[in-house]
């Protein structure tokens, strides 16, 4: 059974087509790995399905539902989370604070008097603080937080939400080796202990063979290999795109 359904699914911009029928299929419970070179196309995809961009054509089924056309904010409503490159925790506020504020907003509750109204929300964002490893930290403001924690704030903050599907672009950005290796670590737990999916981007070849369940890869704007791990680090197009060999 397919969570998600990717079909035909294109992007052009003037002349360039920058993603080319792109076609791929996500299960419940499923960490899939979306690797590509530089400008291969990967946050142009990521943008379409989470509909932050229309696409030029194709189709996106979530459990048989079209999503190509819905605003992003319905697209979250119908499960789809997604973190973004560039942290979005409020810097100001405490790591408690920041997870109340998310699920205020999932649970669409107004936002004047936020501070009363979060405090319903106190013990849920704790139990997700625990989810990521942060519960220790709940009182701290995020702006003393070291960067790996930041993302695991974020992704407490994409888990308020109660994603079924969680699409992550580069999530180990700027991160060194062992931090991208625990918070891949942390979303494959995740992964498995919600029978989450997941789409992800990651640059390190090491933690996408350690972790992914399965792997697609663009390149120039078209899929061409995907797989279990095993099956796509043997392909030869993709030791040609990856090592010119
Ligand atoms: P990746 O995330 O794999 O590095 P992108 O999806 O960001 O690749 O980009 C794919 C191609 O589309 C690139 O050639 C890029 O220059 C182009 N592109 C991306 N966004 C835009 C845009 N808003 N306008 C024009 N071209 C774009
Ligand atoms: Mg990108």
């Amino acid at each position: 059974m397919s969570l998600l359904s990717v079909r035909g699914l294109t992007k052009d911009f003037g002349g360039n087509r920058a993603v080319d029928g792109v076609s791929f299929d996500l299960r419940p419970g499923e960490l899939l790995a979306l690797i590509g070179p530089n400008g291969a196309g990967k946050s142009t995809t990521f943008n379409m399905v989470g509909g932050q961009l229309p696409a030029s054509a194709g189709s996106v089924k979530l459990n048989g539902a079209e999503l190509l056309g819905l605003p992003s904010r319905r697209i979250a409503q119908l499960g789809v989370g997604r973190t973004f490159q560039i942290a979005a925790t409020f810097s100001s506020l405490t790591v408690r604070e920041n997870v109340q504020m998310a699920l205020l907003a999932h649970h669409r509750k107004v936002f004047s008097f936020w501070r009363s109204a979060a405090r319903q929300y106190a013990a849920e964002a704790d139990a997700l603080l625990g989810q990521v490893g942060m519960r220790e930290q709940a009182a701290r403001p995020c702006s003393e937080l070291a960067y790996g924690d930041v993302k695991r704030v974020e992704l407490a903050m994409s888990l308020a939400a109660a994603p079924t599907l969680l699409l992550m672009d580069e999530p180990t950005a700027g991160m060194a080796p062992a931090e991208r290796n625990a918070l891949v670590g942390l979303v494959k737990q995740l992964v498995t202990e919600r029978n989450l999916a997941v789409l992800f981007t990651e640059h390190s070849m090491d933690v996408v063979f350690a972790y992914a369940d399965r792997v697609i890869v663009l390149a120039r704007g078209s899929l061409i290999a995907q797989g279990s791990v095993d099956e796509v680090r043997r392909d030869a197009k993709v030791q040609e795109v990856y090592f010119g060999t």
